[in-house]
């Protein structure tokens, strides 16, 4: 889909998702947040419909967005029966389980009863038969992972899922999942990590994973990486660069506590705030040309809440590389 707008590359960039067929925009739009009872549904189908629009196909669900749990998956099911019908196959949706989501020993993590009965509950909310990506949420310590990626293939194989992935695993539990995914047949295709210029975990070493990070370990299978919050739930951005401002995140009292903006956090957002000024772009859009500059990495997961957010965010896919200065300058204030 070609974008409307001067200032966004049209269509948007793809990237293999490791080695399976999907191909997936650099991209993706997250219904974390901004998709619940707090947010008017007109203002939620704006976004959605001008990501599209934009060429952002690919939309990351998981159970428990909203709130309350299931609302962000609902607002997709009421677009997908009335503004998208008939687009359904344009678009990748993916959603995950292993979050808390209804009440009693069977409500969260990863085994079989509950992946499959929440995939299940995903489906009538969206209304559909199968979704593009089913991920494990994040790994479950107390149900043995061959259940867990027995679940994912069973997903598959039953029609409900054309592909399954991996959420929030260290690079140690991705080898055994993927030893486990290869004892049972199962294709992991992606795997869906946090990653930002203040949260740079993914790359670091892990000595119970041989001595390689998960990229390395995802490079290495094959898998895709879908990185989630490159902008550090906003802290990546101008929004806290003058105080913290009425309609945002931390304001709200959500996940981004307050207490992240510590005035040495906050040395380090504005001294690469000037890095992205230098360059002529804004912070948010120099978060995405980092997190993107791996070519391991496939698509960065964002959120927004204003289709204004999300315009300026894609317009970083038109920005020039980064040059080595650059990337030096970045790594004396890009902290973990
Ligand atoms: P981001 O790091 O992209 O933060 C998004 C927030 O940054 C927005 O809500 C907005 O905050 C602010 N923002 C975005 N663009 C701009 C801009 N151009 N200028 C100023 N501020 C901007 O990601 P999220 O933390 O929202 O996560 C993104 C997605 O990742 C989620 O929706 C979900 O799909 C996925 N995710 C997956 C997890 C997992 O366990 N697998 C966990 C967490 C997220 P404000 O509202 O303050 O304006």
């Amino acid at each position: 889909m070609p974008s409307t707008s001067p200032d966004i590359p049209g269509p948007l960039p793809l990237r293999p998702c490791g080695r399976s067929g999907l191909r997936l925009p650099e991209v993706t739009l997250g219904l974390w947040q901004n998709f619940g009872e707090a947010t008017p549904f007109d203002a939620q189908r704006e976004l959605v419909l001008r990501a599209i629009d934009l060429g952002v196909t690919h939309l990351d669900l998981a159970n428990n967005y909203g709130p309350p749990p299931g609302a962000a998956e609902a607002t997709v099911g009421r677009l997908l029966a009335r503004e998208l019908s008939g687009r359904r196959d344009e678009l990748v949706i993916a959603t995950k389980a292993g979050y808390r989501q209804w009440p009693g020993p069977y409500g969260e993590h990863g085994s079989r009863k509950y992946l499959l009965a929440s995939l299940d509950q995903s489906l009538r909310r969206l209304g559909l038969d199968h979704v593009d990506l089913f991920y494990s949420h994040r790994f479950d310590p107390r149900t043995p992972l061959e259940e867990t990626i027995g679940a994912l293939g069973a997903a598959i194989a039953s029609g409900r899922a054309r592909a399954v992935g991996i959420s929030s695993y260290s690079a140690r539990r991705t080898v055994e999942a993927l030893e486990a995914a290869d004892t049972l047949g199962v294709p992991i295709t992606v795997c869906q990590p946090s990653y930002s210029m203040l949260n740079r975990w993914i790359e670091r070493p892990d000595p119970a994973a041989g001595g390689r990070s998960l990229l390395d370990v995802a490079a290495d299978a094959g898998l895709g990486v879908a990185a989630f919050s490159p902008l550090a739930q906003g802290m990546l951005t101008d929004r806290y660069l003058a105080g913290v401002p009425e309609d945002s995140r931390a304001a709200r009292g959500g996940p981004l506590s307050a207490s992240y903006l510590t005035e040495e956090n906050l040395a380090h957002v504005r001294a690469l705030d000037a890095v992205a000024r230098r360059r002529g772009q804004s912070l948010a859009q120099l978060a995405i040309t980092w997190a993107l500059r791996d070519p391991r990495v496939t698509t960065v997961v964002l959120g927004a809440r204003t289709p204004a957010q999300l315009e300026q965010n894609l317009a970083a896919l038109a920005g020039a590389p980064l040059g080595a200065e650059e990337l030096e300058a970045i790594e004396a204030d890009a902290v973990d």
